[in-house]
């Protein structure tokens, strides 16, 4: 079924052209998006430069009331809010291994990234999994948009070394002093990282302890900036 259902899927898309992933309109050829649900999409216009908090387009500073006492990254970008359609999107790009997603979210935030006019960083750090999570999943959502970042900004991925130290429960699932404890030394780098300005990537940044624990994991391993790519922030 699932067979039949690509083959049929491709060869609509032979003679279609590529179609939405929201509403099946024809999209064009270099995104699974059409032009009117592009425009639609949840923004994200205003934020924290350092955490990509959603701040009032009129707020006199650019760094949330957080960041100015512990900057999360030195530099943060999220394309998107963490709302409708994008919570969906991502979802689907977390459960079901559908490149077109992985494609589109990618190059989406890609898109952000290139429009920020910000230093390009050496190379990206996806989030990691631990193995048993990669192994239940299949995949690394965040290593699956990392490459379409890599692509289109022409850098490296950097994911040897880097590692979970510990199976992550869900941390949706837990209450925010758990998070932090689940989390707290949840990476190990075993690379040389001296000098070295890196931006993670990751799909969804809620509370941040994530990619807090690892920014400070490559730092003590080198690392002279950390900046943080993300499709969404909640
Ligand atoms: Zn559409
Ligand atoms: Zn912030």
């Amino acid at each position: 079924m699932h067979f039949l259902y690509r083959w049929s899927k491709n060869i609509q898309t032979r003679l279609l052209g590529p179609s939405c992933v929201l509403c099946r309109a024809p999209a064009p050829l270099t995104q699974d998006l059409c032009a009117d649900c592009k425009a639609e999409l949840p923004w994200l216009e205003s934020a924290c430069r350092h955490c990509a908090l959603a701040l009032p387009a009129t707020a006199a500073h650019r760094i949330c009331r957080a960041c100015r006492t512990r900057p999360l990254a030195e530099q943060a970008i999220a394309a998107l809010h963490y709302r409708p359609p994008a919570d969906w999107l991502i979802t689907r790009l977390k459960f079901n291994a559908r490149m077109p997603h992985a494609r589109l979210l990618g190059d989406l935030l890609a898109e952000r990234i290139a429009a920020g006019d910000i230093a390009t960083p050496d190379c990206l750090v996806p989030v990691p999994l631990h193995p048993i999570n990669l192994r239940q999943r299949g995949f690394n959502q965040a290593e699956r948009l990392a490459r379409r970042i890599a692509r289109q900004l022409d850098v490296s991925i950097a994911m040897r070394g880097i590692e979970r130290r510990r199976a992550t429960q869900r941390q949706s699932m837990l209450a925010a002093s758990e998070r932090r404890a689940n989390i707290r030394d949840a990476f190990a780098c075993d690379v040389d990282l001296a000098g070295a300005h890196i931006a993670i990537v990751d799909d969804v940044v809620t509370t941040g302890h994530t990619v807090r624990a690892l920014a400070a994991c490559l730092r003590s391993a080198g690392a002279r900036r950390v900046d943080l790519y993300a499709v969404a922030r909640a």
